[in-house]
């Protein structure tokens, strides 16, 4: 592009909440194929509400209370352990799960203990010793980790992530013993974007192939995308914070060129591994730091907006 044009760009973008680090971030906009979306604060508002909180009937695994309720339909003993225990773990987290967890029982009055220790594991949960028991909220790759058979827990896990909630296990293992138990669920609702669905649809309708990455487990995933429209085909799941760059190199492995789009400090890497590294909204700073454009509303269509000032064909608004 002239430099004219790049200047017209940058100006009607500064104008659109659109920032562009330079010319050549605009040529390379330009050419985009593929637009590759993080889950979590990227296509939905991060905004994480924690809706279940389900006590394991430890003498029988098999058997989950009542999973149907929500927290507030159950406010037995059983469950309140359950949640004072995963907030006691989660306390030291920043993690937006964590947080749902920790405001959940503030708001029931629960009152949770600090750890003794604390370990956060990317990618899995944490790790923390509670009331001197070790304790595990996470996934089930942090079970099976510390040799705990999520396995009796799926039907109920599986409904929670059909409905688009993510859920999470609480085990502890007690001292003198190795083999952890399995003491409860608890799942976190997070709200998909106003705007997440439509911007899918404009953007397949310019022929931009549309992929999510995320951390999140693959049923989770899945339920997601079907809502926004996302081809179950073009989800990767389950990817750890360390491999998301690799997994935005496999869907450009094809020559395609793609904009990554993401907010969390997780996502870095793979912004910067993309063709083109978009920044939303409310994004953190090291997202801000390695993207090529900063989206500043916490809009998807906004990603419309960057590649139609990028090919010169939004003169006219604003
Ligand atoms: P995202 O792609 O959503 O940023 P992360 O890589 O941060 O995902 O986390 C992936 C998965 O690891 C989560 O869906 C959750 O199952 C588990 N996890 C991560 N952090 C925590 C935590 N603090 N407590 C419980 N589970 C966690
Ligand atoms: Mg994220």
């Amino acid at each position: 592009a002239t430099p004219a044009a790049t200047m017209v760009g940058t100006s009607i973008g500064a104008r659109n909440g659109v920032l562009f680090k330079g010319g050549d971030v605009l040529e390379r906009a330009k050419d985009v194929d593929t637009v590759v979306f993080d889950k979590t604060g990227t296509l939905t508002k991060g905004e994480m509400e924690l809706t279940d909180v389900i006590a394991i009937d430890r003498t029988n695994p098999d058997l989950v209370s009542d999973g149907g309720a929500t927290l507030e339909d159950h406010p037995k003993p059983d469950e309140e352990t359950v949640l004072r225990i995963a907030a006691s773990a989660e306390r030291g987290s920043e993690h937006p799960l964590a947080q749902a967890i920790v405001a959940k029982a503030n708001a029931q009055g629960i009152e949770s203990t600090e750890p003794t220790e604390f370990e956060n594991v990317p990618g899995h949960g944490v790790r923390a010793t509670v009331d001197g028991t070790n304790t595990l909220v996470g996934n089930r790759k942090l079970m099976r980790e510390h040799g705990i058979d999520p396995s009796p827990t799926e039907d109920t896990l599986t409904r929670l992530e059909a409905d688009g909630k993510t859920a999470m296990l609480v085990a502890r293992v007690p001292a003198g013993t190795t083999s952890g138990e399995l003491i409860g669920i608890v799942a976190v609702a997070d709200t998909v974007k106003e705007n997440a669905k439509h911007a899918v649809s404009v953007l397949k309708e310019r022929e931009i192939e549309v992929h999510m990455i995320t951390g999140d487990n693959e049923r989770t995933a899945h339920a997601v995308a079907a809502r926004i429209g996302i081809d179950p085909d073009n989800v990767q799941a389950g990817v750890l914070p360390e491999d998301k760059a690799d997994a935005v190199d496999a869907v450009q492995s094809n020559d395609n060129r793609a904009m990554m789009v993401g907010d969390g400090v997780n996502d870095a890497p793979a912004l910067a591994a993309a063709t083109v590294g978009t920044a939303i909204g409310s994004g953190t700073d090291v997202a801000i730091e390695a993207a090529d454009v900063t989206l500043m509303r916490d809009d998807p269509l906004d990603v419309v907006k960057a590649i139609r000032i990028s090919e010169g064909s939004l003169q006219k608004i604003k």
